[in-house]
């Protein structure tokens, strides 16, 4: 089961990335797992990768790639895989395809965690911090006992700057903006499912789940 894992800031989709690796027993693949791995190994492209994020600046694609072919090629991807936070543009995700038909595999599902943007809007803007502790409350999810006061030790509960609505806004235009090429470009090739992220976790892994059953023989 070859699976591109896809959605929004505040979709859910590391919730349901842990559930499908763990039902599928198939290896996460995370952009930041990857290299972190291939740096710790030691490998060229991983000291290539590292020396460009030593100086701050971003890692070429090719350099990506490499490290993604080298992580696909090995062999506990023999069963399938779930990559999130890969591909992130048109020209990785042709080069994904191309990685994969060396390996003679392909991508079977895109699946695509939906939740609208107003909707998104709430849940990044709900989170509240406590200033005496650090503990994080979200005032819909995991809301405190007493407004505006931490459980633990009653410290003053404060937004985080990056958590305010106009910021929160331009994060998901960016995204929605980067991510829609791809959307396209997976809907083009009959891979991509939708699934709708404003449910209960349960009922969205449910769903995911339902997909992926439906396609294994
Ligand atoms: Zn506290």
């Amino acid at each position: 089961m070859n699976i591109v894992l896809m959605g929004l800031p505040g979709a859910g989709k590391g919730t349901q990335a842990d559930k499908i690796v763990e039902k599928y027993d198939i290896p996460h693949i995370s952009t930041g797992d990857m290299f972190r791995a291939a740096i710790s190994n030691g490998t060229e492209l991983g000291l290539q990768a590292k020396s460009f994020m030593d100086n701050g600046s971003l890692v070429p694609d090719e350099v990506t790639i490499g490290i993604v072919r080298e992580r696909l090629s090995q062999p506990d991807c023999n069963q399938g895989f779930l990559l999130d936070g890969f591909p992130r543009t048109i020209e990785q995700a042709e080069a994904l395809d191309a990685i994969l038909a060396d390996l003679g595999k392909s991508i079977e599902h895109v699946v695509n965690i939906e939740v609208a943007k107003e909707d998104l809007v709430k849940r990044l803007t709900g989170r509240r911090i406590c200033k005496v502790c650090g503990s994080s409350y979200h005032l819909i999810f995991n809301p405190p006992k007493e407004e505006g006061k931490c459980d633990k030790d009653g410290g003053e509960l404060y937004q985080r700057a990056d958590d305010n609505p106009e910021t929160v806004n331009n994060r998901l235009e960016v995204n929605i903006k980067q991510s829609q090429p791809l959307l396209d470009f997976y809907a083009a090739k009959n891979v991509l499912t939708n699934i709708n992220g404003d449910q209960e976790i349960g009922k969205v892994f449910a769903d995911v789940d339902a997909l992926l059953q439906s396609s294994r023989n």
